[in-house]
């Protein structure tokens, strides 16, 4: 089968910048060589930028988004604590299944699909959490969920953060906003492939550490060992070199454009294209306060899909023909929403309008 050449305008994975795919390719380092450990410091510091963190515990863990949210719960939380978890979309339906499987109590706050989560819901739901957990950019729907006013009142609870899909695509700022654990993905506004889970840990996270987590492979306290400070890097696993690469180059991108930038471009493309969409009279899930630029969900229109297509098939089409890809709904908005990505080196203003133009053409 030959090699595609995919515009990946879904909610993830986006097209890689050129720079990272050049990466990618090079030759490899042994993983304690000494440049390759001088690349992944420099990859930490490069992460510490667009988190606007000085978090010394920053680096990118082994496996997807989903291995950073384990890191940071099997870490945190165990039998005995309790643990507040915004619910309005899968990736917080996913945060409750892996609290409870690290033996904590987990008391979601739900709110529709499609809606952010008021925070003083979160702040009211339980008089002492350890951990209060929300996703940033909510994938599944569109949505940003605010996070500020979690930081200026979570009082003695940790303010744990999914910033899988908002890292370099909106505004985020650890520090000031006080987030004590943040997680991402490399494949969504970083432009880099899937396979690393960017990671930062607060001082006063650090100290709260469980000594013995339910894990050995995600054990903060030995990963800190290999990744971080100045400590003789002790071998704990085989890092995924051409990720590393991979992720150093695409943050260089991000950096190299300024991260303010970057996340301008990102909302250029998010209000061009969800301007087109409204012009056409098509329907937007996310109100306009909390709709994320980088993930615009749009209503299916059921109406205008050529005589016996299916949503799925309208999707395989656009696909087989203009060889674009966008993304189905999940969960409770499964067959109701498709879901635009624009994102990283896929954020780009021709992208969108060869969407539009595909539209047109496609439906009624
Ligand atoms: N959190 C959010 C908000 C996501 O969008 C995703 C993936 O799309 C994840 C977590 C899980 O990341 P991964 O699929 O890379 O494991």
């Amino acid at each position: 089968m030959p090699f595609s050449d995919r515009l990946l305008m879904g909610p993830g994975p986006s097209n890689p910048y050129p720079e990272v795919t050049a990466a990618f390719t090079r030759p490899l380092l042994g993983h304690l060589d000494g440049e390759f450990i001088a690349l992944l410091d420099e990859t930490c510091d490069r992460l510490r930028a667009v988190f606007r963190t000085d978090n010394a515990l920053t680096f990118p863990i082994s496996g997807t988004g989903s291995a950073g949210m384990e890191a940071a719960f099997v870490n945190t939380v165990g039998e005995g604590d309790t643990v507040v978890v915004g619910v309005n979309g899968v990736f917080g339906k996913r945060m409750c299944d892996v609290a409870a499987r690290c033996g904590a109590t987990v008391v979601p706050v739900h709110e529709r699909w499609g809606l952010p989560i008021d925070p003083q819901r979160l702040l009211d739901a339980h008089p002492n959490p350890t951990v209060i957990a929300v996703v940033h950019a909510e994938t599944s729907t569109g949505i940003r969920n605010d996070i500020v006013e979690l930081g200026a009142a979570k009082g003695d609870a940790l303010l744990l953060v999914d910033c899988v899909t908002s890292l370099a695509g909106i505004d985020l700022r650890l520090d000031e906003w006080g987030i004590d654990i943040a997680y991402s993905g490399t494949q969504k506004c970083l432009g880099a492939p899937p396979g690393l889970a960017p990671l930062s840990v607060s001082p006063r996270a650090l100290e709260r550490l469980l000594k013995e987590p339910r894990s050995w492979y995600f054990d903060l306290q030995m990963l800190a060992n290999y990744v971080t400070g100045n400590v003789a890097r002790a071998y704990h696993h085989t890092a995924p070199i051409a990720m590393v690469f991979a992720l150093h180059a695409g943050l260089g991108v991000v950096l190299d454009e300024g991260l303010e930038a970057t996340q301008a471009r990102h909302q250029h493309c998010g209000d061009l294209l969800q301007a087109g969409l409204l012009e056409r009279g098509y329907d937007l899930i996310a109100p306009s306060a909390n709709r994320l630029p980088q993930l615009t969900s749009v209503r299916v229109p059921e109406s205008r899909l050529p005589n016996g297509y299916t949503e799925a098939e309208v999707r395989a089409e656009l696909l087989n023909r203009y060889s674009i890809e966008i993304g189905g709904g999940l969960g409770d908005l499964a067959g109701v929403c498709w879901r635009i990505g624009c994102m990283g080196h896929s954020a780009r203003t021709r992208n969108v309008t060869m969407l539009l133009g595909a539209l047109d053409e496609l439906l009624l």
